[in-house]
């Protein structure tokens, strides 16, 4: 049966049905078997909750929906305060940490771990580390209390700062030990979740017992595995204010078109869900459906007809649709390795408006909005706010229960307990040959731009 430990677990067909059966490694998930009475027992505002204590062997199947012929799937530890803890809280020294670009929600996981932390453990020892990974050797750190962090959530940004590159895992575990912190807490993204796993595994080879916790943070619902990443649902309805922007913009001439690049290097969540919101927008452009400009079926066919229909019209780009349509490569990384993408949005308006005045077919005015960084720097909306205390209190109860490398994250409506591996291993993306896509090309009646003319850069001749 299984035991402790927030490796997968996989279901296998046995004689009375499906039984769990526990994978190997799964001791590398845990510090030790917890024996502390979780002191949320002795909390009369506890008791009065039915199952509030998750079971050890409770688990999260990730696929709700199996085909026939598929695997049963794989299991995830269900999150959530255990009978035991691992953790003496008095022994307890925790430490947080930001990393990768901003994202609404931030400072609401870290205010909610300090409290959780606080009040559901009475851990008092938390220290804020200042600005990423870096932060860890080179900066100061901050005493993070209740009462420091009392109103944090109202604000956007991270209040400990955040950096891209300077990841050197020996010197962050030389850190830790000299610390001596004994739960770490990891907030970012991919990157981030794999510099997290590099200190997890550095930590197990010199046989520390501390717990390394992440929250995944993504704008751009990027991470595998989890239903949504937190700081989604504000980015996509702080989008609706650029895309009602360019609307109205685009209504107030003839032939006019609003043009707007919302957050989405790889994947078009932003944009998709923004533009089935809005219902303004009349063609939505993301990374993983290849479009092309000339020639029929193509973009300025659409545009063309569009204005011809309507007079005005709306364009939707995430950042990294049609990127290799972008003529001037520049071949330039960030700190931290990721590829520096073209701007795709401002090169489009200037090829739009360019064809139009040759072509001479219609005068037109185009508006291009970028957003992009008044949406990442927004506070968390109510549903955001939610989610992020639910994960940094899933975080908070997996460390004191002595788990380690692993996520919280929230799974078909459940909250669970992934390991590091499991995310970063690929990027979720938008799949065009699923309901969701089909739904949002219905709502804008664009093209699919699935049939290109022979020879389309791109696309290969069928
Ligand atoms: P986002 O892309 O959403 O802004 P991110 O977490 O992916 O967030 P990055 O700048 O890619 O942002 O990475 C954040 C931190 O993680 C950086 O300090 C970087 O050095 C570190 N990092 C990135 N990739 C790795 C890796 N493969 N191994 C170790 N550390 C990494
Ligand atoms: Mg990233």
């Amino acid at each position: 049966m299984a035991s402790n430990g927030v490796d997968e677990i996989k279901l296998v067909e046995g004689p009375a049905g499906y039984v769990l059966e526990d994978v190997p490694h799964l001791s590398d998930y845990i510090l030790d078997l917890p024996t502390y009475p979780n002191p949320l027992q002795s909390n009369a505002a506890y008791s009065v909750v039915r199952q509030y204590f998750v079971d050890e062997d409770d688990t999260v199947q990730e696929k709700i929906v199996v085909h026939k012929d598929s695997p049963r799937g794989t299991h995830f530890r269900r999150a959530g305060p255990r009978q035991k803890v691992y953790f003496k809280p008095s022994d307890v020294r925790a430490c947080i940490v930001t990393c990768g670009g901003l994202c609404p929600g931030l400072n609401t996981v870290i205010r909610e771990i300090v409290c959780g932390l606080h009040f559901m453990y009475g851990v008092t020892e938390v220290i804020g580390v200042d600005c990423g990974f870096c932060g860890f050797y080179s900066k100061n750190t901050v005493a993070l209390t209740p009462k420091t962090v009392s109103d944090i959530h109202k604000r956007g940004g991270t209040i400990l700062g955040t950096s891209r590159g300077g990841h050197d895992t020996s010197k962050i575990v030389d850190n830790i030990q000299d610390r001596e912190i004994n739960q770490v807490y990891i907030i970012g993204g991919d990157g981030t979740q794999k510099g997290a796993s590099a200190i997890y595994k550095e930590i197990r080879r010199r046989g520390l017992k501390v717990a390394v916790a992440g929250i995944p943070k993504t704008i751009d619902n990027d991470i595998p595995v989890i239903d949504k990443s937190f700081g989604f649902d504000t980015a996509v309805e702080e989008a609706q204010r650029a895309i009602n922007a360019a609307h109205v913009e685009a209504t107030s001439v003839e032939n006019g078109i609003g043009m707007v690049k919302l957050m989405g290097r790889y994947s078009g969540f932003i944009a998709m869900y923004a533009t089935l919101a809005s219902r303004d927008v009349d063609c939505c452009l993301i990374p993983e459906s290849p479009f092309y400009l000339e020639g029929k079926g193509g973009l300025y066919e659409f545009i063309a007809k569009r204005l011809r229909e309507n007079g005005h019209m709306v364009i939707v780009i995430a950042e990294g649709a049609g990127q290799d349509l972008v003529a001037e490569s520049i071949d330039q990384q960030d700190a931290s390795g990721n590829k520096l993408l073209k701007d795709v949005g401002l090169w489009m308006s200037l090829k739009i408006k360019e064809h139009f005045a040759k072509q001479s077919v219609m005068d037109i005015t185009l508006k291009y909005i970028d957003p992009t960084y008044m949406i990442r720097a927004i506070p968390a909306n109510a549903s955001d706010n939610v989610y992020s205390t639910l994960l940094a209190q899933s975080a908070v109860h997996g460390a004191m229960a002595g788990y380690t490398g692993f996520v919280s994250g929230l799974v078909n409506g459940r909250h669970t307990y992934i390991p590091f591996n499991r995310i970063t291993e690929r990027q979720n993306k938008v799949v065009i040959t699923d309901r969701m896509w089909a739904r949002m090309l219905s709502s804008t009646n664009q093209p699919s731009f699935m049939n290109p003319p022979k020879g389309t850069k791109g696309f290969t001749d069928q």
